[in-house]
């Protein structure tokens, strides 16, 4: 059974592996340069059996994925009702570094694109944390939901900043707007370091099914959530996890998901399992090209669609 799964996988690498579509995206060079034809894919079940193939060990930034993780976990910190007086949960449309809020009560729409997640990123410690309190946590908790010590690729978090316009104009903007009061680069500074967690596809997996049980870290058999806190951040996930293709990828494949630059994509099946992807090359909502055809397979095949009755 275990082999025959773990043939299954690589035979749904081996299906997609000549698909060349795409851009490796071009900032920091740890993305310019990563090799292009990796291609890695690992599962997690809810009982903590892991299943993978190709380059699932091999380390990449986590970049927007840990967006999911680290709104989990400053849900469970604050509650649901008071993060979503700072951040609310509508889809924007709109492509991850877009400078919005909503009009009426300046929050930004979601925690999935950065005007929501630098929000979220100030919260993480309570009100009179600093960066570098923020930064601890941030790194010990995305630890906990992996089971094991990661690092940063402090390089990749130095390039980033240096370049870091964009978020730094959403986070003045945000200033601004009184709906954060951090010293705007601090939480620039922070939020990239946090994009730039080293993480290997197994560990998403493993940290996509935390998610999946509730909570429950399944190997280490931790509760790392609360099951409200897992259920929001999936909810989320769900309506707003791929940015302005989020309609596209729920109706298609059906799965609460987050994509992230460095060509990483996790989706939580609930009560199944979590389930990630490597494979740099990304299409123009951000997401990879390769990852997504091995979801859509894995949908379709497995019967994942969360509106499909298994
Ligand atoms: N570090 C990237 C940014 O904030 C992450 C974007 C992504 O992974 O979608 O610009």
């Amino acid at each position: 059974m275990t082999r025959s799964f773990a043939e299954y996988l690589s035979s749904t690498l081996d299906a997609v592996r000549e698909d060349s579509g795409g851009e490796v995206h071009a900032v920091p060079s740890a993305l310019a340069e990563a090799d292009p034809d990796r291609l890695g894919v690992a599962l997690c079940t809810t009982e903590g059996e892991i299943f993978d193939s190709g380059d699932s060990e091999h380390e990449m930034t986590i970049q927007s994925v840990a967006k999911a993780f680290v709104y989990a976990l400053v849900l469970d910190e604050y509650g649901v009702e008071e993060v979503m007086e700072r951040v609310d949960v509508e889809p924007s449309g709109e492509a991850f570094d877009v400078l919005s809020v909503e009009p009426e009560t300046k929050r930004p729409r979601n925690p999935m694109i950065n005007a929501g997640a630098l929000v979220v990123h100030g919260m993480v410690g309570g009100p009179s944390s600093s960066w570098e309190d923020r930064d601890r946590l941030v790194l010990e908790g995305l630890s906990r939901l992996a089971g094991r010590e990661l690092s940063l690729d402090e390089q990749a978090a130095e390039e980033e900043l240096a370049a870091a316009h964009r978020n730094l104009a959403i986070a003045h903007m945000l200033r601004g707007e009184g709906v954060m009061e951090d010293d705007p680069r601090d939480v620039v500074q922070g939020y990239i370091r946090q994009c730039s967690v080293l993480v290997t596809t197994c560990d998403l997996a493993v940290m996509a099914a935390t998610l999946a049980t509730g909570g429950r870290q399944p190997v280490t058999g931790e509760r790392v959530l609360s099951v409200a806190s897992s259920r929001q951040a999936l909810s989320v996930m769900t309506t707003c996890g791929m940015y302005d293709s989020a309609g596209d990828w729920m109706s298609e494949i059906g799965i609460p998901a987050k994509s992230g630059v460095s060509g990483v994509l996790v989706g939580a099946i609930p009560g199944r399992f979590g389930l990630a992807t490597y494979s740099p090359r990304l299409d123009r909502h951000g997401t990879s090209t390769r990852g997504r055809a091995v979801f859509e397979r894995m949908s379709r095949e497995l019967d994942l669609h969360l509106l499909t009755d298994p």
